[in-house]
């Protein structure tokens, strides 16, 4: 099944839902205001949230720090 994406998400990006925003135990999520995509925060910026963010990688990575 195609995702639509709405012409806002397209032209100015994704924005995350500040009233959504929640802690996973590694990193900030949230979901689009727009188009309700699930976003994540990476380094100072938020990001569409990819499946392979949710690897043991990842997690092993952060607690490593
Ligand atoms: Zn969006």
């Amino acid at each position: 099944m195609p995702i639509r994406i709405p012409l806002s998400c397209m032209i100015s990006g994704h924005k995350r839902d500040r009233d959504r925003v929640w802690w996973d135990g590694v990193d900030w999520r949230s979901n689009c205001i727009t188009c309700d995509k699930p976003m994540i925060r990476y380094r100072h910026n938020w990001r569409l949230f990819e499946p392979s963010d949710e690897s043991a990688d990842r997690k092993t990575k952060h607690v490593a720090d």
